[in-house]
């Protein structure tokens, strides 16, 4: 008779995916491979904790598989972190499909991809990510219901993620300045693409200082001309005389070289990921003075407009719901003074403690 050991006797090797899963508690990966459409991808759930696992799904060329793992485990915890220091009933889950969105993408993939999604039950749903455009999403819904951001719903979330970093950006200002008055503040917005044009809208507004900068020169011309905002050349970024230092392009922004150049009082921007590392780069910020607000308690309007199709909620709940990112971050940037604790730990913490609490709440009785 086959005989059971246990993992020591049996002497098995780690396997590394599950290994992987458990350092940082994800609940479910599944792998989805269909040879007829090319299509290759990965969705990991996180956290259903307080809800279902909501998070976009982005197609990318990663150079391998390990590559790809690797970005949705660390992509899906972002999103429990993010849903939970919202104050969202969801949990957190993303999706990757491997492949070139430019040359790749056809209905057969999106809807084989859809079967895979709708296999978890409502347990995940997708949105938009990086590659992804509404058009694909509506080729997903053709196989499931569990997807948000569908044209003719909750939109583009864009202007709702920039109301809040707007939001959060005034609260941090209220902590480093005394007032939340942006009027006649110097603000750089790096990236003035969806979510960096709505924003270089409301500070121009609001009668801040506006600079950006851009890798297109087409978008600089129109926003330029659009808002009266002054262009400053990609080289320069980095030594301008600023009070707000406003990431809204790429991630890792805030690294070694930056940091010893940077002259702002406050980082405030929707980019993920804007610390190169975190353990280092987040104290380091802190112990410069600055005042960073964690990029993903102040990027989360996007989600917050997912979260209004879910529920079927109308776009004022979206937007007065986004409002009150000032309110957290102001908490987080408090506390991150009082206690001496870099700002990213503060929310981290908040993020870990609603979760423990209401996944208390959500036990069966
Ligand atoms: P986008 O692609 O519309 O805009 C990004 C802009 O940055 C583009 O105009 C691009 O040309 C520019 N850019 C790229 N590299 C640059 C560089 N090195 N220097 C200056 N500009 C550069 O993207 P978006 O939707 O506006 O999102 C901006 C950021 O916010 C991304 O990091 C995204 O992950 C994050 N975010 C967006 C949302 C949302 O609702 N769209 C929600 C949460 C987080």
């Amino acid at each position: 008779m086959y005989e059971v050991k246990n993992i020591e006797e049996s002497n098995l090797m780690e396997n590394p995916v599950i290994a992987q899963m458990s350092k940082y508690e994800h609940e479910q990966l599944l792998f989805c491979n269909d040879n007829a459409t090319g299509l290759k991808a990965i969705i990991a759930v996180h956290s259903t904790v307080l809800g279902p696992a909501l998070g976009g799904t982005r197609m990318w060329t990663y150079n391998n598989e390990m590559e790809a793992l690797n970005d949705v485990l660390r992509l899906s915890r972002g999103m429990t972190y993010k849903n939970a220091i919202s104050g969202l009933n969801l949990g957190g889950g993303k999706a990757v499909i491997i492949g070139d969105s430019r040359t790749m993408k056809s209905e057969a993939l999106f809807r084989r991809f859809g079967k895979f999604v709708n296999s978890l039950a409502g347990k995940y749903i997708t949105a938009e990510d990086v590659g992804i455009s509404p058009i694909d999403m509506t080729w997903v819904n053709m196989e499931t219901d569990h997807v948000v951001g569908l044209p003719g719903k909750s939109g583009d979330p864009s202007p709702v993620t920039a109301h809040g970093v707007y939001m959060g950006m005034k609260a941090c200002a209220k902590e480093q300045f005394g007032s939340d008055s942006l009027a006649g503040k110097k603000v750089l917005v790096q990236g003035v693409g969806h979510v960096g044009e709505y924003l270089v809208n409301s500070l121009s507004k609001e009668g801040a200082k506006v600079y950006i900068s851009d890798i297109h020169e087409d978008t600089l011309k129109h926003v330029s001309s659009t808002y009266g905002a002054e262009v400053v050349p990609l080289n320069d970024v980095y030594d301008l005389d600023m009070d707000i230092y406003a990431p809204c392009a790429l991630g890792a922004t805030i690294n070694d070289d930056t940091l010893s150049r940077l002259k702002c009082s406050i980082i405030s921007g929707a980019a993920n990921n804007q610390l190169a590392n975190e353990a280092v780069h987040g104290r380091a910020v802190m112990e410069k003075g600055i005042i960073y607000a964690p990029d993903f308690a102040l990027n989360a309007g996007g989600v917050i407009n997912c979260y209004s199709e879910v529920k079927s909620l109308p776009s004022e709940w979206a937007l007065n719901k986004a409002n009150e990112i000032y309110d957290t971050i102001l908490n987080i940037v408090k506390r991150s003074k009082a206690e001496n604790v870099p700002a990213y730990q503060i929310a981290n913490k908040m993020a870990e403690e609603r979760i423990e609490s209401i996944g208390r709440v959500k036990l069966p009785l």
